[in-house]
């Protein structure tokens, strides 16, 4: 089968197609032939080596298919079934070997592209509005890269909630997406300092949560934007790590949390995964969350995917077809 395979770390030119044996499932795993291949930052940390694995690796932690093999022990799922599953390496490939506890079947109404667009980033919108802080009627939140793939999620579901959401975006088509989604204002912070803006639309409160993807260039000044007792939900570096806080910080700016959750943690038991996917997949149906396929390109110009979510110019989903 064809494969991306990364060698060594580095830029996107790493990411290489090659020919691969396909491997049979062995145990508890299910062999799935891939129709769609959800692209997401964790991939470039991976490609980068932020994220350390061993090599050589095939990058990619989300997809959607047709079930084609089932190992001996693996329960509840069969061949020929639709699914997609998320956080299982090596969905750059035109088949995967998925543990069958991190498979969830995709409803009839869900076409492969919708169910690959949504699972990783829709799961982590779930878990940011509904657990890590759950957003309560009348909140106002602030969602960095509110066009992004998981942004304009977390945009609609912390909205479901009843928040007042405020979104920053770096252009005015990302402003309209972001507007498109719900959030009540939309900040551009290539051109306005999103702290005063921020302050201006709270009359100087504040708000109760900010959920930040970007890390290194937004992390001090989303602290400054906490109303008191706020929870920055830190759950991305997609501008770079953030350097170590001390935590008389939180202090000092109004007895403020601060977590770093990731979606591992917060899909760990089959129950959990099983109802973060199924609401989020209501909610698709019901029309409540709509999940926006930006753009979809051949597995073979992975490359060209890493350059264009690095390079900021992808909003809503970015897929690969096999
Ligand atoms: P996005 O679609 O959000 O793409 C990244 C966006 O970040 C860009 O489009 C850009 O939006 C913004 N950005 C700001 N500064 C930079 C920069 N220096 N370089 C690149 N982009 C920048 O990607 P995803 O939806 O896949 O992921 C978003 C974030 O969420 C990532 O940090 C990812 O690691 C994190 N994540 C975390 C999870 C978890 O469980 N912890 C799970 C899923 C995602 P703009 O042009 O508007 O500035």
């Amino acid at each position: 089968m064809k494969a991306i395979r990364i060698e060594r770390v580095g830029g996107p030119e790493v990411l290489k197609l090659a020919d691969v044996p396909t491997a049979e499932p062995s145990a508890n795993q299910v062999l799935i032939r891939h129709r769609a291949i959800g692209v997401n930052f964790i991939d470039v940390y991976h490609r980068t080596g932020l994220y350390k694995l061993n090599l050589p690796f095939t990058p990619g932690m989300e997809g959607s298919g047709v079930v084609e093999a089932v190992g001996p022990d693996a329960s509840g799922v069969q061949p020929g079934d639709r699914v997609a599953y998320a956080m299982a390496l090596g969905s750059y490939s035109e088949y995967a070997l998925v543990p069958a506890h991190q498979i969830v079947p995709l409803p009839p109404t869900l076409s492969f592209e919708l169910g690959a667009a949504a699972l990783l980033q829709g799961m982590t919108a779930h878990y940011l509005t509904e657990s890590s802080y759950p957003v309560k009627q009348g909140d106002s939140v602030l969602v960095h890269a509110a066009a992004g793939g998981a942004g304009l999620l977390v945009v609609q579901m912390a909205k479901r909630r009843g928040a007042r959401v405020f979104g920053t975006v770096s252009t005015p088509a990302k402003a309209g997406l972001a507007q498109q989604a719900g959030a009540d204002e939309v900040i551009l912070y290539t051109q306005e300092d999103f702290e005063s803006e921020v302050k201006r639309l709270t009359d100087g409160k504040g708000v109760q949560v900010v959920y930040d993807s970007v890390g290194r260039t937004t992390f001090e000044k989303s602290l400054n934007c906490l109303a008191p007792r706020g929870v920055l939900v830190l759950f991305g570096q997609s501008s770079g790590p953030v350097p170590p806080v001390d935590p008389g910080t939180l202090m000092g700016k109004g007895s403020l949390f601060l977590t770093r959750p990731t979606l591992a943690h917060y899909s760990a038991s089959r129950d959990e995964l099983l109802w973060r996917a199924g609401d989020l997949f209501s909610w698709m149906d019901s029309g409540e969350v709509k999940v926006r396929i930006g753009q979809v390109l051949p597995l073979a110009d992975a490359s060209e995917a890493h350059r264009r979510l690095e390079g900021r110019q992808t909003s809503g989903k970015l897929l690969l077809v096999p």
